[in-house]
C-alpha cells in the first residue's frame, strides 16, 4: 500500500464535492500546525502530497488521497482547527463542512486525531472528539512531533491522554507517538491503516 504512489483525488469545499461512498475512508484531523501535512507526507513517503500550511488556520478543503495500490481506500486530510486568529466566518465554514461530512459517512472508518506531544489534548480537540462521539465515528489519538520532548515527558503525555479518552465511547485505546521528522511511529500507523 505504501510502496506505491498516492494521487490527489479531490479537494471538497462542500457536501456536493464529496466523492461517492463506495470507498473506505480514513481521515486525519488536528489543530492547525499540529504537523498533519508532515505526517501524511511521511506516511505515504511522498513529500509533496499534503501541502504543509505556511498560513496556519487557513480554511482548506477536505482533501482526498487515493493510493495507486488499493482503489477501495481513501485517506482524507481534514482542514486544521483551533487557530485563535481565524476569522469567525472561516470557523463557521469549517464547522459546517465537518458537520456535513461526518453526518452519515458510514464509510468513514476511523479518524486519526493528531495532538502535539508537547501540548497534549486542547479544548478544540475535545470539541471535535465530542462531535465524533455524537456521530459514532471511531477515532484514535496520534501524538506528533515526539522528537521535540524527552522520553519521560512523552510517557507522561501518553498517560494523561489515555486518562482523558478512557470514558469516550468512540475512542480507540491505543495512542501512537510519532515524529514525521524522524520517521517514528510510521510503521505502527501503517499497520493501523
Ligand atoms: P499542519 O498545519 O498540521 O499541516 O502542520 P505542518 O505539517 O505544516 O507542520 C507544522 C510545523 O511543524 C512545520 O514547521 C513542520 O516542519 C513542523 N513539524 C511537523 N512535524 C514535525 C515533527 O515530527 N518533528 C518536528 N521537530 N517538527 C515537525
Amino acid at each position: 500500500l505504501f510502496a506505491r504512489p498516492w494521487d490527489f483525488l479531490i479537494g471538497a469545499r462542500s457536501l456536493g464535492d464529496l466523492p461517492p461512498l463506495d470507498r473506505t475512508e480514513l481521515a486525519f484531523a488536528g489543530r492547525s500546525n499540529v504537523g498533519k501535512s508532515s505526517l501524511i507526507n511521511a506516511l505515504t513517503g511522498q513529500s509533496g502530497l499534503a501541502r504543509t500550511s505556511n498560513t496556519p488556520g487557513r480554511t482548506r478543503e477536505l482533501n482526498f488521497f487515493l493510493p495507486e495500490a488499493e482503489a477501495g481506500l481513501l485517506l482524507v486530510d481534514m482542514p486544521g482547527y483551533g487557530y485563535a486568529k481565524a476569522p469567525k466566518t472561516e470557523v463557521a465554514q469549517w464547522s459546517r463542512l465537518i458537520h456535513d461530512y461526518l453526518r452519515g459517512r458510514a464509510n468513514l472508518r476511523r479518524v486519526f486525531v493528531l495532538v502535539d506531544a508537547r501540548h497534549g489534548i486542547k479544548p478544540s480537540d475535545e470539541t471535535i472528539m465530542n462531535e465524533f462521539d455524537k456521530t459514532a465515528v471511531p477515532y484514535q489519538i496520534v501524538l506528533t512531533k515526539a522528537d521535540k520532548i524527552k522520553p519521560a515527558e512523552l510517557e507522561a503525555v501518553k498517560a494523561d491522554t489515555a486518562d482523558r479518552i478512557r470514558k469516550r465511547p468512540a475512542s480507540h485505546p491505543t495512542i501512537i507517538a510519532t515524529s514525521a521528522e524522524k520517521g517514528w511511529g510510521m510503521e505502527e500507523l501503517r499497520t493501523e491503516i
